[in-house]
């Protein structure tokens, strides 16, 4: 039997569970929000072309109105200014849209620290004592339970007094993630791959900054992760084939060894 017969019959079979990673795509998906003199981003918005009527009897389509940014997306290389001269999102090889899942649960820390929770570099070697090295090729994604906010744009975003503060990666782990192993990319369920508070650090937004100047990937507003293992599981990751795309809305799949 292929390699790939072998996936199919587990997946026939429940010996491969396929879960979903994305937030559903709507019109009440939480946008990240900067503050002026900043632009934004639109969310999504549809506009009906025809909707088996007049303008088209059998059939109904819509006009997307949408970021490359909003819901579950992936960020290219290029997004960010230290990444101008790597890939756009269509440049992206198939072969690093495809990997093995680090999952590095956080869940606890974030409900004690709330949106404050920032992941360090010894919370990644300590996963790496327990799991091996994160292999080449990984997307590693932090878990932290925030997806429990999605449905609710002001909860998700977080934004008090001092900005926003959601759990995220702080400056040295983000330089870990960047250089210290060939991974394909980093996921959160957070609005951006960056901590709420990362404006602040130096650099600003240092993930951003580091991880796309590397080359490597992001992924964001991640639902579903509490269904992975910490390791064990592949990720398909499918943005648009978007030419000279700086990112685009995904669908994100994990397959996962059954019991
Ligand atoms: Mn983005």
């Amino acid at each position: 039997m292929s390699q790939v017969s072998a996936l199919l019959d587990g997946i026939a079979s429940g010996a491969v569970r396929i879960v979903d990673l994305t937030q559903p795509l709507s019109e009440s998906t939480p946008v990240i929000q900067l503050p002026a003199p900043f632009a934004n981003t639109p969310g999504l918005s549809r506009e009906e072309i025809s909707r088996y009527d007049d303008r088209g009897p059998a059939w109904a389509w819509y006009t997307l109105t949408i970021g490359e940014h909003v819901g579950t997306h992936t960020d290219a290389p290029i997004h960010w200014v230290t990444g101008q001269d790597s890939l756009d999102i269509a440049a992206v090889p198939a072969s690093r849209l495809v990997g093995p899942a680090c999952v590095i649960d956080r869940t606890a820390e974030t409900e004690a620290a709330g949106g404050d929770y920032l992941l360090t570099v010894s919370d990644i070697e300590a996963w790496e004592a327990e799991h091996g090295r994160i292999p080449d090729g990984a997307w590693v994604l932090l878990r932290t339970g925030w997806q429990s906010r999605a449905h609710d744009q002001d909860a998700f975003l977080n934004v008090g007094p001092d900005g926003p503060r959601t759990p995220g990666p702080d400056v040295e782990a983000s330089r870990w993630l960047s250089c210290a192993r060939d991974i394909a990319g980093f996921g959160t369920e957070t609005v951006g791959i960056d901590a709420g508070s990362a404006g602040g650090m130096d650099p600003p937004f240092p993930l951003h900054n580091l991880l796309l100047g590397a080359g490597r990937l992001g992924l964001t507003q991640l639902a579903n992760l509490h269904e992975l293992p910490e390791t064990g599981a592949m990720i398909l990751v499918c943005p648009l084939k978007l030419v000279g795309g700086t990112g685009s809305p995904s669908r994100v799949l994990a397959f996962v060894p059954g019991e």
